[in-house]
């Protein structure tokens, strides 16, 4: 359930007409409902009332400072995967021991901020990780919370781009490797068993996998446990499926109901990583229809966003829901909504039925995850304004890039006509 609904054919974010956001924020522009995304925290928070656990919002899905500040301040902990996230966590002012750190290939930078911060937990991905974490620790003197990312060969039955638990996979380590690896962490002065981990993959639709894969977890748990190794956290990963177009996910509740039912009595912490299921439909990308054009065998609404904005449908060939923001009784064009990006690749969705015109402002929605944190300035496209709506408040939560971001980094070399570089 979002706060993106109609009123009187109006399309409104919360209180707030998107048309009129639109004509004062400009085209394209991500709008947050703050509404949503409270209620995404509640319900995981409900789904784990009464058990020991850390809900950390994974960064990546959408890593803008308000939206992490709004989640810290609901109770947060938070998934990074880059020092660049890490030093976003740490800017809002995250508690360090709510901070968890994934990925396959952190480097030594990266592990060293994360040993100094006093990161609640580093989620290691690989033999030749752990013992650079290993070395950093004892370099530094400083002690660090380790879990394995343990591979548990687990069909996520999602798409392949984002299944992440299969053996074939780069991400984690062989469920058979890694309680050897458990007996050299424990047995390392500086590092200490936190938790086991794993994370097999994104939009998943279903509990099966997410079940299958804590069960091997567990039975991965008792081994350590047998053998002296305490474990004090199961992170279960991310993962959970949204709803674009017809799928049917479980709640959080259910989801979380078909992981602790599992866990039963053990005397052991949950955590989980949710990313798309915390943003996806707290968020949308409005924009503006540029042209109608015909062609032979298409019709093609031409509008002011493009993969540069919003690359999932063209990364992924994901379906994502595309609206009026105003409804009509015209009739309804079947159309492709394409960006100006010079793509063939560059579109938001096929074979669309949308009754527009020229100038209307149309809508996708669930762009709130992978939206924004995949943006970037190819055609030399500016990042668009992305503002968060509360009740019948609005704040811009990023400014729209101005010409001069595009090339501030840059540095401009002169030349003379044979090429030869002239100095200043
Ligand atoms: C991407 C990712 C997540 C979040 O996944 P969602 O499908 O967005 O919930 C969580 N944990 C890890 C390690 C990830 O890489």
């Amino acid at each position: 359930m979002d706060y993106f609904n109609y009123k009187d054919n109006e399309l409104y974010a919360e209180d707030l007409k998107v048309s009129s956001l639109v004509q004062e924020y400009g085209s394209p522009l991500y709008i947050y409902s703050k509404a949503t995304l409270v209620r995404h925290m509640r319900a995981f928070e409900e789904a784990l009332a009464g058990k020991k656990h850390l809900i950390c919002y994974a960064v990546k899905a959408n890593c803008n400072l308000s939206l992490l500040s709004l989640m810290k301040s609901l109770g947060a902990g938070f998934d990074v995967v880059s020092e660049g996230e890490l030093r976003r966590v740490l800017k809002i002012g995250a508690d360090p021991k709510k901070v968890i750190f994934s990925g396959v290939g952190k480097t030594r930078a990266e592990l060293t901020l994360a040993v100094k911060s006093g990161i609640g937990c580093i989620n290691v991905e690989s033999e030749a990780e752990l013992k650079l974490l290993s070395k950093i620790c004892a370099e530094l003197k400083c002690p660090a919370q380790v879990a394995l990312r343990v591979n548990p060969d687990v069909d996520a039955k999602t798409h392949p781009s984002i299944s992440t638990g299969l053996k074939g996979n780069k991400f984690g380590i062989a469920a058979e490797d890694a309680f050897a690896l458990y007996q050299q962490v424990a047995a390392d002065p500086y590092l200490q068993v936190s938790g086991i981990d794993c994370h097999i993959g994104s939009q998943m639709t279903s509990n099966g996998p997410i079940a299958e894969a804590t069960e091997k977890l567990l039975s991965l748990y008792g081994k350590l446990e047998q053998a002296g190794i305490l474990v004090d956290h199961i992170d279960i990963g991310g993962g959970l499926g949204v709803t674009y177009n017809d799928e049917t996910p479980p709640s959080p509740y259910e989801y979380m109901a078909a992981v602790l039912k599992r866990v039963g009595g053990r005397d052991v912490s949950i955590y989980v990583e949710p990313g798309r299921a915390m943003v996806a439909n707290a968020g949308i990308l409005a924009c503006s229809v540029l042209y109608l054009k015909q062609t032979a065998t298409k019709n093609f609404c031409i509008v002011d966003a493009g993969m540069s904005d919003l690359i999932r449908p063209a990364l992924y060939n994901s379906w994502m829901n595309i609206v009026e923001c105003r409804k009509s009784n015209d009739p309804k064009i079947l159309c492709d909504v394409v960006g100006p990006i010079c793509e063939s690749d560059d579109f938001l969705g096929r074979d669309r039925k949308l009754a527009v015109q020229q100038g209307d402002i149309i809508a996708v929605r669930g762009a709130g995850a992978y939206g924004m944190s995949m943006a970037s300035n190819y055609n030399a496209r500016r990042l668009p304004c992305e503002i968060l709506v509360d009740g019948s408040a609005v704040e811009v939560i990023r400014r729209r890039q101005d010409f001069e971001d595009l090339w501030a980094q840059e540095r401009q070399l002169a030349f003379d006509a044979e090429g030869k570089l002239l100095h200043p």
